[in-house]
Formats: C-alpha cells, sequence, structure tokens
C-alpha cells in the first residue's frame, strides 16, 4: 500500500495559559485532522533519545525508521547533499557562514542576512586564496555555505554561531575532541584568520560598511560530519518515494535516503507557504512513487517566535488546505493509500526550542480497524492502540 506521511514540523507543545490551558493542537479547529484520528490509530513517538541534540534532522532521521545513533552525522553534511556538494567517504563537510564580528566579538550569525549574490563574490575570493586539493569551499544561500576537507576529522568541539551573539569570538573557536581532532581544529583556525585578512578589505565589504550594512568579516566553522553511511528506501524498504520539504534539511536526508527531491514554488517554510502546490504535488507524485513525506516547516517556526496564535493557525491551515485534501483523496481513491500525521518534534512556545517529549501521531490505514482515539493532540494520542514507541519503530507500523 502506498503512503503519505504529513509531518507538522514542531507541532506538538504544552498547554499554554493565553490559549485556556490547552495546547495549539487542542485550541486549533482541525475537524480534517480529527477524522483522520477517528478513522486510524493513535500512539506516541519518541523522536529524539537523550543522548542526541533535538535537532530536526534527528527526529525526521528517526520518523523514516533509520537508526540515529548510526546514522546521525550532523546537519552540515546534510546541507551539503541538499545544495548538491559531493560528499565522499574521506571527506569531512560542514556548514560554513559567513558572519559579522564587531570589537571581538560575534555581532551576528548571518552578516546581517547578505544577499546571495555578495555571499557569492565572498566565497569565491576564499576559494581563490584559500582552496587548494584538501579545501574548498561551496557557496549557497546568503549566509549559509559548505566547507569540505578531504580526510578531516570529525572529533571536534564547533560552536553553531546563532547561538554565542555577542561572544568574544576567541573564545569559541574551533577545538578538537580528541587528539584525532587535532590537525583538523588547527587547519580551521588558521582558515578563519585567513579568512578575515581576505574578506576586511574586499570591495563587496568595503561597499556595505558605505552602505551602514553589516560586513561578512569572518569565516566561521559548524556541525562537521562525514557523509551517512544511509541505506535506501529501496534497499531499506523496497519503497520508491519522493519528498517534500521547503528546508535544506529535509532534501539532504531525502538525497541520502535515495528519495525524489521535489521543489515547490512557494514553499517558503513560514506560515504563507504555497500548501495547496504542496498538497497537489504530493498527490501528483503518489501516482508514481509509493511513499511521499510531506514536510511542513511552518508551526516550527511559529513555536520558535513564541507565537502560540500563529501556531494554532499553521495547524489549522494543515488542516484545512493539506490533511482535508488528502483525507479526501484517499476516501475517493480506487488505490487506497495509507495517511500518517505526526510532528518530529515539540517546539513548545513557552521554551521557544525543541523539547525531547514524545509526539502524538495517528495512521490511517483504509481497510483497518480504527481504536478508541477520535481526537488529535498531545493528551489523546496517549490512548492510542499503539502506545509509547521509540524512534526508529514508527515506519515499521506502517510496513509491518
Ligand atoms: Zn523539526
Amino acid at each position: 500500500m502506498k503512503t503519505i506521511i504529513i509531518l507538522g514540523d514542531g507541532m506538538a507543545d504544552y498547554p499554554i495559559p493565553e490559549l485556556g490551558n490547552k495546547t495549539p493542537l487542542q485550541a486549533a479547529h482541525k475537524p480534517n485532522i480529527d477524522r483522520l484520528a477517528a478513522l486510524g490509530r493513535s500512539g506516541r513517538l519518541a523522536t529524539v533519545p537523550p543522548d542526541l541534540p533535538a535537532g530536526s534532522e534527528v527526529a525526521n532521521l528517526a520518523v523514516l525508521g533509520y537508526d540515529v545513533h548510526k546514522v546521525y552525522n550532523g546537519r552540515g553534511v546534510l546541507e551539503a547533499a541538499a545544495s548538491g556538494v559531493p560528499v565522499q567517504a574521506d571527506d569531512l563537510a560542514m556548514r560554513c557562514n559567513l558572519l559579522c564580528l564587531e570589537n571581538e566579538r560575534i555581532k551576528n550569525h548571518s552578516a546581517g542576512h547578505i544577499s546571495t549574490p555578495e555571499a557569492h563574490q565572498l566565497i569565491e575570493a576564499l576559494n581563490s586564496e584559500l582552496a587548494d586539493d584538501r579545501i574548498r569551499f561551496y557557496p549557497g544561500v546568503s549566509y549559509r555555505h559548505i566547507l569540505v576537507i578531504k580526510n578531516g576529522n570529525a572529533k571536534l568541539k564547533l560552536t553553531p554561531p546563532h547561538d554565542v551573539p555577542g561572544t568574544l569570538w576567541r573564545s569559541v573557536v574551533p577545538q578538537s575532541s580528541a587528539p584525532e581532532g587535532n590537525e583538523t581544529a588547527a587547519l580551521l583556525n588558521d582558515l578563519i584568520l585567513r579568512s578575515q585578512e581576505i574578506l576586511a578589505h574586499h570591495p563587496v565589504n568595503l561597499e556595505r560598511i558605505k552602505n551602514g550594512k553589516d560586513p561578512a568579516n569572518s569565516a566561521w566553522f559548524w556541525s562537521a560530519g562525514k557523509r551517512p553511511q544511509m541505506q535506501t528506501f529501496q534497499e531499506m524498504y523496497g519503497l520508491s518515494g519522493a519528498v517534500i520539504s521547503a528546508v535544506d534539511l529535509l532534501h539532504g536526508i531525502g538525497v541520502y535516503a535515495g528519495l525524489e527531491v521535489i521543489h515547490v514554488e512557494g514553499a517558503t517554510g513560514l506560515s504563507d507557504t504555497n500548501y495547496a502546490g504542496k498538497t497537489a504535488a504530493a498527490l501528483d507524485a503518489l501516482k508514481r512513487v509509493d511513499f511521499v513525506y510531506l514536510h511542513v516547516e511552518a508551526p516550527d517556526e511559529a513555536g520558535h517566535e513564541g507565537n502560540a496564535k500563529l501556531k494554532t493557525r499553521c495547524i489549522e491551515d494543515l488542516d484545512q488546505k493539506v490533511v482535508k485534501p488528502i483525507l479526501e483523496a484517499a476516501l475517493a481513491s480506487s488505490e487506497p493509500f495509507q495517511i500518517a500525521f505526526l510532528p518530529d518534534h515539540p517546539t513548545p512556545c513557552s521554551t521557544r526550542t525543541h523539547s525531547y517529549d514524545p509526539v502524538p501521531f495517528v495512521i490511517f490505514t483504509p481497510g483497518t480497524i480504527p481504536d478508541a482515539v477520535s481526537r488529535y493532540d498531545e493528551f489523546s494520542a496517549e490512548a492510542g492502540i499503539f502506545g509509547l514507541i521509540h524512534n526508529g519503530e514508527f515506519f515499521r507500523l506502517l510496513y509491518p
């Protein structure tokens, strides 16, 4: 049987006083999602093991049935795959930010959200001065780029710059986490220093300073990892598949999972995303492939903003613009397909960051007897027939 997983990133939450002590999932008017729960079977899923970061990359890998302890190699290498950067088995790939330093401190992680054309000139300058047989920079979007080091070692302690605005940059430079990483850490420190010399006098930055904008006056490296040893969906389950998302991380997971990566125009990752376009693309893809992963980033962004009302509205949009047409298609189809609906992790509005709590899920498989759960939210799912399951176990429920 074919399957669509609809993933509302970060949807789950805690009760919020502003919503009458309901979670956004409880407060939202979502008749179609609740109907899915009434027709299907529910449970709770602990996606992220306590010893790994509660990131979307780990959580989505878990939903897709991967053993996250084996395949998780950081987000840098997934973003590299998403941008088409070739990463070989002995390569170390990582994120390279162009950021703004001021008075020896990290002013911001984005160099004032530098434009892509400006950033590409700077990355080109870094490559012409610093790249060699071993080192290469790959340009991405705005401040987000990739560095690949041949035979680099991943035993590193790297600091995501968005976590440390205002910090003295020398206090958070790359370090090794084990002696094997010493050489790579020294190389990264050298690259940071040399990038600063090159960028300081680059015409793009002189122009930005003249116009009162933040210069991109340093490269910064974080989330280094090796190419993940991931089996494809064909190898693991004998399934062909596609992923639809606005987010690079999901595209990268799709590349390594052997899924077709479908780009939908107007998919922004925000609450104004092109829901209808993504839904149409998902239903269309399902005619060709066995499995579609439809990822919607918007509720996560609302959670990071701490905006409970917006998050509730994102869930209502998901209900009307995504779940409704997909459920109607499943019920009307001569070729029944199953629908799963869940978040990857909670992004509580109160903490504005991801949490490790289990998430509610529902699976509707045409022809199976539903359980007693008739609403979809964090608490209703506790009575679900699947109980509490852990990371890689979820996907096996779809193909027992
Ligand atoms: Zn997420």
